[in-house]
């Protein structure tokens, strides 16, 4: 029988490695940068068009390349970094795999440019799909720039998997403030189609972070400082106060090197423990040096995991650390033994309530409004005059297939299908809610009762009231006496930027704002000002998990999120009338089974159920 195993040409080996490093436009950019950082260089540009698609460019003023280097620097496994494999262990370098420049050049047009300080002239390379175009002698400044453009031109397959701009330029911006966090000495510079999004110059790390993330990051970071002999660890991790929904700000760096550990994370939470709220995310940025000798890089291709000699001495000495500085700088709780008992709360205070947060149905929003149901409205002993929700309960009774849907809901008997309540029983359901546990709102029904879960039911309340004003496009706005300007990253306005319409929508009003925050004039009516940025942020949270393509999934996030954001929560004692006005609001919904996130929003419970319960 003949061989049939043959070794694969290099330009096909090639764009197989180019399959685990090129995953889209911000390996590039990633790759790029790194490699202008082990050049030595003190300024780096990067320019990018169409997320990435176009271009993607990054120039230097490193050490640049001779011509040999310059053509030898494609080919696989060609790399200066490295010449033993013992160097694995003592690596200074971002790369050392040689193989980034061979993979996109495998699927991408590259324009090289080159030229070392010594050298008179440059030499300028163009290659595409691992064939070398052209090469030609230049007049060039020192350093390298790369040119990559049309990415994966050659594999549709890839190009068509690319997300939207939107998503993919998300990836650059994370690409990009990784290495620049890794390097405040060095000048980075970021432009996107034709606008700067990011001037960096040589600063301190603290610098470096605010400029980075926007002015109001500074107040929040605490310093973090320790050396021991297996670990230096340096940096800044949030005050708890500032714990954010997301965990969109949280950097290790190793040796320089961004990396990602659930294991590191896991010990910062370790050291937050007890002061932070359920769920919230503290920022950090921890730069941890240790012996190359004592970590492996070469674990993965992107080289954003390593394994480290002695995990758990770092976990323990991470968040000894951390949560010394939060006690050093007053953040931490500290138990006090010595209370003064006179400065208690006096009693009668603190067994007051809290004030309970009011639900606010959209007063205009009555899906079923017509002569009909106004003139049935006129005819009903309203317990409260001012509050309109009974017009959606009334309206309830005409259109009865918000309930006739309910097919998943069998213990309904026929003769409960058409109507949940009889006019009695409106008074009745009205009159004789119950909040149970801060949790549930119990009301009976003609045929036994309902269990309301309150935040759940809010949720799906708020969230069809959303996506009713956004897509009918009439909703109304408080004006506020003082526009609030909110400070957001580059990243996150850009989100907001395309978020406008949809935002507006709901009834915020936007007024000029800048590059680095918004002006926000106007509001929903629905929300507080002072929820206003707790909204926003959960939404760019939200929006960065998952960024949704079509417009109309766009408004279905914001409209979850917000409800979300607003719904009560449980925990909240509500007074009768916010729970009536709930039941009612939820049983006008189009979709009252389920909230927003497809969970149950109430259960029924038939007599005989119970009568079955006191047979036993
Ligand atoms: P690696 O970085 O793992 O060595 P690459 O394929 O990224 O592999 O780069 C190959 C080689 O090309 C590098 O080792 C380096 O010598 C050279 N090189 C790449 N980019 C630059 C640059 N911006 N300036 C100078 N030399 C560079
Ligand atoms: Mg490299």
């Amino acid at each position: 029988m003949s061989s049939i195993i043959q070794l694969l040409p290099d330009h096909v080996a090639n764009q197989i490695a180019a399959g685990e490093v090129v995953q889209r436009p911000a390996s590039v950019v990633k790759e790029l940068l790194e490699n202008a950082v082990d050049a030595g260089a003190t300024d780096i540009k990067l320019i990018v068009k169409d997320a990435g698609k176009a271009l993607v460019q990054v120039i230097d003023n490193g050490k640049g390349m001779s011509v040999t280097d310059a053509r030898l620097c494609f080919e696989r496994h060609a790399t200066s970094k490295i010449r033993l494999a013992e160097d694995l262990f003592s690596l200074g370098t971002k790369g050392f795999r040689g193989e980034a420049l061979a993979s996109i050049a495998a699927i991408a047009h590259v324009e090289m440019k080159t030229k070392q300080a010594q050298d008179e002239l440059g030499t300028q390379i163009v290659i595409e799909g691992s064939k070398f175009v052209s090469q030609e002698v230049a007049v060039l400044p020192q350093g390298t720039s790369f040119a990559v453009k049309n990415l994966f031109f050659n594999i549709p397959a890839r190009r068509n998997f690319l997300k939207s701009d939107t998503v993919e330029y998300r990836h650059i911006i994370d690409e990009f403030q990784r290495v620049a966090l890794a390097h405040p000495n060095i000048y980075f510079t970021f432009y996107h189609n034709g606008s700067e999004m990011f001037n960096l110059p040589m600063s301190s790390l603290r610098q470096r972070i605010v400029t980075i993330f926007s002015g109001k990051m500074n107040e929040k970071l605490v310093p973090v400082q320790e050396g021991t002999e297996i670990v230096t660890i340096e940096g800044f991790v949030s005050k708890p106060e500032f714990a954010k929904k997301n965990r969109g700000e949280q950097f290790f760096f190793v040796n320089d090197r961004f990396i990602k550990s659930g294991y590191l994370h896991h010990a910062v939470m370790a050291a937050y423990d007890g002061i932070l709220k359920d769920g919230a995310q503290p920022s950090y940025f921890l730069y941890l040096n240790v012996p190359p000798n004592t970590i492996d890089i070469n674990i993965h291709p992107t080289k954003t995991e390593i394994k480290f000699d002695d995990e758990h001495a770092l976990y323990a000495i991470l968040r000894a650390t951390i949560k010394h500085s939060l006690g050093q700088f007053n953040v931490a709780p500290i138990l006090d033994f010595d209370r003064d008992a006179n400065l208690d709360t006096p009693y009668s205070y603190k067994d007051l309530e809290g004030e309970t947060p009011t639900i606010q149905v959209d007063r205009s929003f009555n899906p079923f409004s017509d002569d009909k149901v106004n003139k049935h409205y006129s005819s009903y002993k309203k317990p409260e005059p001012t509050a309109n929700w009974e017009s959606l309960y009334v309206g309830l009774k005409q259109d009865t297939d918000v309930f006739t849907s309910n097919a998943d809901f069998s213990f309904e008997t026929d003769e409960v299908t058409g109507s949940l309540f009889n006019d009695e029983e409106v008074e009745q359901a009205v009159h004789n809610s119950y909040q149970i546990h801060k949790k549930y709102i119990v009301s009976p029904i003609k045929s036994g009762m309902v269990i309301v879960d309150q935040q759940r039911a809010h949720q799906r309340v708020l969230y069809e009231q959303f996506l009713t004003n956004m897509t009918v496009q009439q909703a109304s706005s408080q004006q506020l006496l003082f526009p609030l300007d909110l400070f957001f990253s580059s990243g996150e306005m850009e989100l907001i930027e395309d978020l406008k319409l949809s935002l507006v929508n709901t009834g915020f009003v936007f007024e000029d704002g800048n590059t680095d925050h918004v002006v926000i004039s106007g509001i929903p009516v629905n929300i507080t000002e002072s929820e206003v940025s707790m909204v926003l942020e959960q939404l760019l949270s939200d929006l960065q998990d998952g960024i949704p393509e079509s417009s109309f999934s766009q408004n279905d996030t914001i409209a979850k999120s917000m409800a979300k954001s607003l719904a009560v929560k449980t925990g909240t004692t509500l007074s009768i009338k916010e729970q009536e006005n709930l039941v009612n609001g939820l049983f006008a919904c189009k979709d009252p089974n389920v909230s927003p996130f497809q969970k149950p929003t109430f259960i029924t419970m038939r007599v005989e159920d119970l009568d079955k319960k006191f047979a036993i």
